[in-house]
């Protein structure tokens, strides 16, 4: 696709969609570049949203990944405000909700995914909110005034830090997680537990392996019930329950979606001509040896430059190995490999000390390391997670050894 008449055609205008476009420039491609995004802005962070944006220490521009001034540098046409509805594969064309269509050569679905709703009554109520778009956080808002008491329900990242954010305005929180403890799904229970410390320290009402059963109050929710009678009073609820990618424009294209968009290791859909990035897309992971559709900014920029090139005719494989941070109070989590089926943890550092990492080993290789307030760690923990390292343990906890003597030589 490298005519200068050729289209290229991106639906989804946040930071997969948003890099894809750039990163075409970059290459070279001089036709027509279209980014099409359903939100009336130009791709944006999503990360700030529960933590800077949420506390308000940030303004919306400083949001802002690709701003106009960029846009209009690298003759990115960005239509903001419009959906895709339909992909007509046959005669390569998109139509909008507008009636209008576009014809491209090469198309990228950077559709992302939504906030998984509350499936209760009363779970659309006006002062129950998701945390996933600007928008979101403007209608939460005005909701932030110190001493309201917020329910948040969900002990994942984002419920975790719009806890932190919350507290910081003065807010009563009450977080309620159904699993036994808090980011079950992503760190050991050392970790978990340390969080929850933290979290109580800072005065959240933490409750955990407790199910909401009704949210009662119309045309607001002023009570949370649980399932073991419970009645919590609330003047607001945020649900932070994970995330529905955003499948089903490529379904209805005929493509193959399973848990996500259908990709290979070059992000190539089912049709050559469509490729898929982000939050949307499963990938081939080639370290893991198995699928995986991540959501995360790492993943959304790396497979987005893999889209780029593929668009573009070249056969870049993905293959970083995945990584993630969060920010809760003064502590900064940073989340390198996946640790699911570890069998060892070793922990540099101490607890008490609010700095420390944490290795996961799986059959003697390390896999996956979580460092809490020890950037340094979290670097090498990156080099030494993409080699499969093999340490000796009691050396791995010994702080005194330096992380950078267990790199394999050069
Ligand atoms: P999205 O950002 O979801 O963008 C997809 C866009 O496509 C959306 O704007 C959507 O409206 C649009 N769209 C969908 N369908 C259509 C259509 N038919 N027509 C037109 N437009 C369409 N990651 C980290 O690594 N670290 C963090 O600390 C972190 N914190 C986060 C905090 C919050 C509150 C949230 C919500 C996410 C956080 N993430 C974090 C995750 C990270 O932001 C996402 O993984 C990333 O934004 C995914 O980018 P994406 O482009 O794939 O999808």
């Amino acid at each position: 696709m490298s005519a200068t008449a050729s289209t290229a055609v991106i639906i989804g205008a946040g930071q997969a969609g948003g890099e894809t476009a750039l990163q075409l420039r970059k290459l070279g491609h001089a036709g027509r570049i279209v980014l099409i995004g359903e939100e009336p802005v130009v791709p944006y962070k999503r990360p700030p949203l529960s933590k800077a944006y949420l506390a308000g220490s940030l303004g919306e521009e400083g949001l802002h990944v690709v701003p106009p001034a960029t846009l209009e540098k690298s003759g990115i046409e960005f239509l903001g405000g419009r959906r895709v509805q339909r992909i007509e594969r046959g005669s390569k064309t998109v139509w909008l909700d507008d009636g209008t269509n576009i014809a491209y050569d090469r198309l990228a679905l950077t559709t992302g995914g939504r906030a998984r709703p509350l499936s209760l009554p009363g779970g659309d109520a006006a002062n129950v909110f998701t945390v996933r778009t600007i928008a979101d956080v403007e209608a939460l808002r005005p909701h932030c005034q110190p001493g309201r008491r917020l329910v948040i329900i969900g002990g994942g990242f984002i419920g975790l830090e719009a806890a932190a954010v919350a507290r910081k305005l003065g807010l009563e929180v009450t977080l309620l997680e159904g699993l036994p403890r808090v980011m079950a799904r992503v760190t050991a229970p050392e970790v978990s537990a340390f969080f929850e410390r933290e979290h109580r320290a800072h005065g959240v009402d933490l409750r955990c392996g407790v199910q909401v059963a009704a949210l009662h109050g119309s045309p607001d929710v002023h009570t949370v019930e649980l399932a073991d009678g419970t009645r919590l009073a609330a003047d607001a609820v945020i649900v932070g329950i994970g995330l529905i990618p955003n499948v089903e424009l490529a379904e209805a294209a005929g493509l193959a979606v399973d848990n996500g968009i259908v990709v290979d290791e070059h992000t190539r859909s089912s049709d050559p001509d469509i490729v898929a990035a982000g939050d949307c897309a499963n990938h081939p992971n080639h370290h893991y040896g198995r699928r995986l559709r991540l959501e995360s900014v790492q993943n959304a920029m790396e497979q987005a430059r893999i889209a780029a090139a593929a668009m573009l005719g070249e056969t870049a494989p993905y293959r970083t190995i995945p990584w993630f941070w969060s920010d809760q109070y003064d502590l900064k989590l940073q989340m390198v490999g996946l640790s699911t089926g570890y069998d060892r943890l070793v922990l540099r550092g101490r607890f008490e000390a609010r700095a420390f990492s944490a290795f996961y080993l799986r059959e003697g290789r390390l896999i996956a390391a979580d460092s809490v307030n020890r950037p340094a760690d979290f670097m090498f923990a990156k080099k030494l997670v993409a080699a499969g390292l093999q340490p000796d343990l009691e050396a791995l906890a010994d702080d005194s050894l330096p992380l950078k003597s267990f790199l394999p030589a050069a």
